[in-house]
């Protein structure tokens, strides 16, 4: 099977904003078993700000939230692609970085060109490492997130399977720290959400659980199937693809 992993940014930092390099390094021998097993991974990782962040405590004067995306972005996307590199090179796995922004998935040229680097790199057993261009984004032309980014490579890729990861296990029927309250298994294309959905969003990226759901829904009616579930459950994507029955998540069908 083909998969695309989103990988969101609270799943990869501590609560102190740093890098959890522990964290990182169990999702890559997770992805490293996937593979093993004979799927076929790309992976969309957020955490570049929140790292770069992290990175530059030093810097006290004020910038604008551009400069500090820019800033913080190109300093934690090296730092976040390094990791993957040295990390997935242990398994022998060469990974690529591709870097990108809304443009290249409307206009037809660009397109084409993000298509083809997506199917060279799959076809060269390279695992793309995917992350919005965050330094040279323009504001208002960005992805909402990038849970919207993995839904189009997710479909770009024809990849049969989305899996998102963050810090939560799924859609809840009520507030998740209400014991009453349940994980809703699957979802039905077209099923509203609205009397479910929790607005509190996670501190470290810029998606929430109803950007989630939104995304979900409409890739799943493109013919993929998407599963939300938890990155900081150990061995979460092993169990996803072999035990999803016991395994805590929400699908929405396709
Ligand atoms: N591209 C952003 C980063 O790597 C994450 C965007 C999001 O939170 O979805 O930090």
């Amino acid at each position: 099977m083909r998969l695309t992993i989103k990988i969101g940014s609270n799943v990869l930092t501590r609560q102190d904003g740093s890098l959890d390099v522990t964290r990182m390094s169990a999702l890559v021998d997770q992805i490293a078993t996937l593979r093993s097993q004979g799927h076929e991974i790309i992976l969309v990782s957020s955490g570049a700000v929140a790292s770069g962040r992290s990175e530059l405590k030093h810097i006290q004067h004020d910038l604008d939230s551009v400069d500090q995306r820019q800033l913080f972005s190109a300093v934690g996307q090296a730092k976040l692609i390094n990791r993957y590199f040295e990390l997935f090179r242990e398994y022998g796995i060469a990974v690529g970085q591709v870097l990108t922004t809304k443009e290249n998935f409307s206009d037809t040229e660009h397109r084409k060109n993000q298509e083809n680097c997506m199917r060279v790199m799959l076809e060269n057993n390279v695992l793309p490492v995917v992350n919005e261009n965050d330094t040279v984004s323009v504001t208002e032309l960005m992805f909402t997130d990038n849970d919207e980014l993995s839904g189009l490579i997710a479909q770009m890729t024809q990849s049969q399977v989305l899996i998102i990861l963050s810090n939560i296990d799924g859609i809840y029927t009520g507030d998740p720290s209400d014991p009453s309250s349940r994980i809703i298994r699957t979802i039905e294309q077209g099923r509203s959400l609205d009397e479910y959905i929790q607005e509190k969003k996670s501190s470290a990226g810029r998606g929430g659980m109803q950007s989630k759901s939104n995304v979900a829904m409409q890739t799943a009616a493109a013919g993929i199937s998407v599963i939300i579930a938890n990155g900081k459950r150990d061995d979460i994507l092993v169990k996803l693809m072999n035990d999803r029955e016991n395994t805590p998540c929400t699908e929405f069908l396709c």
